[in-house]
C-alpha cells in the first residue's frame, strides 16, 4: 500500500441511531433495484460495528469532539452543548456557536494530522472551526452553513479531494438530516426513513464522486454518528423541573431561573449549579431532589446523584469541574423540562430527543469503514473491558476508539487520549 492509501475522510450523520443500519440491511431488495445503494455498498465493502457507544451526555457537541479527539468530554471539555465555565476570572457561557479556543481541550485528529506534516481540511465538524493551536481554520476549515444541501456539501468535500495540490489526507463531511427530522418527527417516523434516504443519496454522490477521480480505493471513509435518538412521544413523559426540586428551590422562581441559565436545563436530563458546595452538600441535594421527585410520582423515572457518585459508566464525567455538582437523569423517554415562557401555549408533541444515559441502546451509534485497511464484510468488535462501560462485551465500540483508528490510518503518531493502546492495529488490516 502506498502512502496515498493513508487518506481518512470522516464522515457523521447526525443522530444516526445504530438500528438503523439493521433496517437498511433488512429491507427486501426488490431484483433489478437498490434501495439505498450507498449504505449498502459500504456495508458489503467496508467493516462495521454493531453499534457504537457515545460518550455520556448523549449529545451533539460533546460526542462530536469525542470522535475528533477520542477524549471523554470530561477530558476534551465539551461536557454538553450548553454550559457555563466557572474560573476565578468569572463565569463564561458556553454554546454551540462558541469558538473560544478556552472551551475546546484535548488535539482533535485535523490537529494532530496537521503537526504531523500532513494536510487536513474540515467542513462543518464541531470545534473544527476553532483556531487551536496552531490550526488556522481561515484557510483549513469551511464555515458551517446549516442551509446548505447535502449535495452542496458532498461537492465541497470533493472538491478539496481534486485539489490541484493533491487530495487532502484528512477531510470531514456533516449530514443532519437524520437527526432533525428524528427530532421533530420521531425516530421511527416516515420523516426518519425519508431523511434516511436523503442522506444516502449524498453519500452515493460522494462515492461516484470518489470513483470518478479514481480516490474511491485509496480512501477510507469512516461513517460515523454521535448519537441515536429516542421517541419522547406519550402522556406525562415530561418531568417539570420544579417537580424534582426540593420545595425551597422550586418556589423560588430566581433560583429556577439561575438553574435555567446556567445551560444545564436544555435537555433531557439536569445538571444543578450549587456554587461552593461540598461533595456533602451535593449529596444532601441529591437527596432532597429524589425525595421530591417522589412526592410527585416521579420516583420511578427520574435519580438525581452528586457528579461524584455516578456510575463508571459515565466516564469520569463527574471528574470535569465544568459539570454541574448534581446531575438529574430521567428514564429513557422522559425529559426534564424548564417551565414554559409566561404565556406559552406551546404543547409537546410526539417526536424524539438523546441525551440520556448510553446504556439504553436507543443512545447508540453508528460506525462504519470502507478502505483499504478495512477487511469486507467484518465486523468491529469492540477492545476488551469495553463492558465496563455497562454495554455487554462483544456489542459497541466506544466512539473513543474512533481517534486511535484514524491515527494509525494516516501513519500518525496519536495524542494522549482515552482509546485503548493496540486497538487500532487489532482491527484493521496490516499497512502493506
Ligand atoms: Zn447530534
Amino acid at each position: 500500500m502506498s502512502d496515498a492509501a493513508r487518506r481518512v475522510l470522516l464522515v457523521s450523520l447526525d443522530g444516526f441511531r445504530a438500528d438503523y443500519v439493521n433496517h437498511i440491511m433488512a429491507a427486501p431488495q426488490v431484483p433489478g433495484s437498490s434501495p439505498l445503494p450507498a449504505f449498502r455498498y459500504l456495508l458489503a465493502n467496508g467493516a462495521r460495528a454493531q453499534a457504537m457507544l457515545p460518550a455520556f451526555p448523549s449529545k451533539t457537541f460533546p460526542n462530536h469532539y469525542t470522535i475528533a479527539t477520542g477524549l471523554f468530554p470530561a477530558w476534551n471539555g465539551i461536557i454538553a452543548n450548553t454550559f457555563t465555565l466557572r474560573n476565578a476570572s468569572g463565569a463564561f457561557p458556553f454554546n454551540m456557536q462558541n469558538k473560544d479556543p478556552n472551551f475546546w481541550m484535548g488535539e482533535p485528529i485535523w490537529l494532530t494530522a496537521q503537526k504531523a506534516g500532513l494536510v487536513a481540511r474540515t467542513t462543518g465538524w464541531p470545534g473544527s472551526e476553532v483556531a487551536l493551536h496552531g490550526w488556522n481554520p481561515s484557510k483549513t476549515a469551511a464555515t458551517f452553513n446549516y442551509s446548505q444541501s447535502g449535495f452542496e456539501r458532498v461537492d465541497a468535500v470533493l472538491a478539496l479531494l481534486r485539489s490541484s495540490s493533491g487530495p487532502p489526507a484528512f477531510t470531514s463531511l456533516y449530514l443532519n438530516d437524520v437527526d432533525d427530522w428524528g427530532h421533530a418527527a420521531g425516530p421511527d417516523s416516515d420523516a426518519v426513513e425519508t431523511a434516511i434516504a436523503a442522506v444516502d443519496a449524498s453519500l452515493w454522490r460522494l462515492l461516484q464522486g470518489l470513483n470518478a477521480s479514481n480516490l474511491l480505493s485509496s480512501t477510507h471513509i469512516l461513517v460515523t454518528s454521535d448519537h441515536g435518538m429516542a421517541q419522547t412521544c406519550g402522556c406525562g413523559r415530561t418531568i417539570p423541573l420544579t417537580a424534582v426540586l426540593p420545595s425551597t428551590m422550586a418556589g423560588n422562581a430566581s433560583a429556577v431561573a439561575a438553574i435555567v441559565a446556567a445551560g444545564a436545563a436544555d435537555g433531557p436530563f439536569i445538571g444543578i449549579p450549587c456554587d461552593g458546595c461540598s461533595l456533602q452538600q451535593a449529596r444532601a441535594l441529591a437527596t432532597a431532589m429524589n425525595a421530591a421527585a417522589s412526592s410527585a410520582g416521579y420516583g420511578p423515572v427520574f435519580t438525581a446523584s452528586a457528579k461524584q457518585d455516578l456510575p463508571a459508566r459515565f466516564t469520569g464525567y463527574g471528574a470535569s469541574s465544568r459539570v454541574w455538582p448534581v446531575i438529574g437523569l430521567p428514564a429513557p423517554g422522559y425529559v426534564v423540562a424548564s417551565p414554559p415562557p409566561p404565556g406559552s401555549t406551546a404543547q409537546q408533541g410526539c417526536a424524539g430527543t438523546h441525551g440520556w444515559d448510553t446504556q439504553y441502546s436507543a443512545m447508540h451509534a453508528t460506525l462504519l469503514g470502507m478502505g483499504p485497511r478495512f477487511a469486507a464484510g467484518a465486523l468491529l468488535a469492540p477492545p476488551a473491558g469495553a463492558a465496563a462501560a455497562g454495554v455487554a462485551a462483544g456489542w459497541a465500540v466506544p466512539n473513543v476508539e474512533v481517534y486511535g483508528i484514524m491515527a494509525e490510518i494516516m501513519g500518525i503518531a496519536p495524542a494522549p487520549n482515552n482509546g485503548t493502546a493496540g486497538y487500532a492495529t487489532r482491527v484493521l488490516l496490516p499497512r502493506c
